[in-house]
């Protein structure tokens, strides 16, 4: 499957979409949000530019692209302030994600957001001509996994939520046929014989790699990255977090095939392009690349609150389905959403009641060396 072609967010804004169902990643991104504007703030009062660039890799669509958007200028804007640094810089901020990403519902969304950007946010500056900062907002579609933009043009380059994903399925788990040998798994889990995890862990190292040889190319010197991801706590790759949460969906497919929904060979066809790196092979690769260094490596779990009525399975699997159902409907076909989803936030709730789940997240803070 072509993940370039194919992977992308639940668009709009209906009960499925990424915007309705995106509080979980918003909350990841909120914990760690100090680091995020000291390290912006760092770059600004470094390198003082006229006009700052700033791109947001794998923006999706819906709140979370705009609250970034809002946290990047007012961090800015309040250091100007301090600093009496005026006029505030301008500000391109350059918005990235898969070719078939929404894009369309964040322009939409823009005037608007504009509209909100200038009345509200004028830095102290009491003189109308220049009181708002001027921002330029642009969509760039296309992988991160390659260069994307000019060299020298980007300050600060933010990704949250999803640098977990790969450029593909590694090829190394497919045998001579062609066939995955990591069968009735969609990810690694006890059954998969270790060429599964090692394929896995080499995908990671080559896009990782060829991630942040990229950006080290777009980045101004002094320039900066934060990176949010989720991840895992030690050497094994089987534990209660991220990796469980595929086993049960491994599980919800295994109770729909049992039920005839589901044939088991398109189940072992499936794999996912995901893979939760620990803290020693970050920087393992951090160090490998030589552009970077690592200025803050911080590992943090995101709290189990469900809001409103739902109960937090529920609201993990709606999480995972605005994620995960443009693959599944590719290749399962998109009937079976309703009763996979609703199988796997039952058995999440389930779980809960046995014993925790944890999901781990890294947040990176990256300075171009
Ligand atoms: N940053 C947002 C969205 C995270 S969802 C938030 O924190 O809520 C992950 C996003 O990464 C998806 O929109 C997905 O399409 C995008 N993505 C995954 N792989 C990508 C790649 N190789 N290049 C660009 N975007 C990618």
């Amino acid at each position: 499957m072509d993940v370039e072609k194919v992977f992308h967010m639940t668009g709009g804004v209906g009960d499925t979409s990424y915007a309705r169902n995106s509080s979980l990643q918003k909350k990841g991104s909120d914990m760690v949000k100090h680091i995020t504007i000291e390290t912006i703030q760092e770059v600004y009062m470094k390198t003082t530019p006229k006009s700052i660039g700033i791109a947001d890799l794998g923006c999706s669509s819906g709140q979370n692209t705009f609250s970034t958007i809002k946290t990047l200028v007012d961090a800015v804007g309040e250091t100007c302030q301090k600093l009496s640094l005026y006029p505030p810089p301008e500000f391109r901020i350059y918005l990235n994600d898969l070719p078939t990403n929404d894009f369309n519902a964040i322009f939409k969304s823009l005037p608007d957001f504009y509209k909100e950007l200038k009345e509200h946010r004028n830095y102290g500056i009491s003189s109308p001509s220049d009181c708002s900062p001027a921002i330029y907002i642009a969509g760039y579609p296309g992988t991160f996994y390659g260069r994307l933009f000019p060299d020298n043009c980007l300050h600060f380059i933010y990704s949250s939520y999803s640098l977990h994903w790969l450029s593909r399925v590694p090829a190394g788990i497919y045998d001579k046929e062609g066939k995955s040998v990591n069968k009735g798994s969609i990810y690694i889990s006890e059954s998969s014989p270790a060429e599964v995890s090692q394929a896995y862990h080499r995908q990671f190292q080559e896009d990782f790699n060829l991630f942040l040889r990229s950006r080290s190319g777009e980045l101004v010197s002094g320039g900066s990255a934060v990176l949010i991801l989720l991840g895992r706590g030690g050497s094994d790759h089987v534990d209660r977090g991220n990796s469980f949460l595929w086993k049960i969906l491994s599980r919800s497919f295994k109770i729909l095939i049992s039920k005839g929904q589901v044939d088991a060979k398109s189940l072992d066809e499936y794999d996912v392009h995901f893979y939760a790196a620990s803290e020693d092979e970050i920087r393992e690769e951090v160090s490998r690349e030589g552009s970077f260094v690592v200025e803050r490596l911080e590992m943090f779990e995101m709290e189990k609150k469900a809001e409103g009525e739902m109960s937090y399975g529920t609201a993990v699997a709606m999480a995972v389905r605005a994620i995960q159902e443009s693959m599944i409907s590719h290749h399962f076909g998109e009937e079976i959403l309703d009763s996979l989803f609703d199988i796997f936030g039952k058995l999440v709730d389930e779980e809960l009641g046995v014993e925790e789940i944890s999901l781990l997240s890294f947040v990176l803070a990256l300075k171009k060396l």
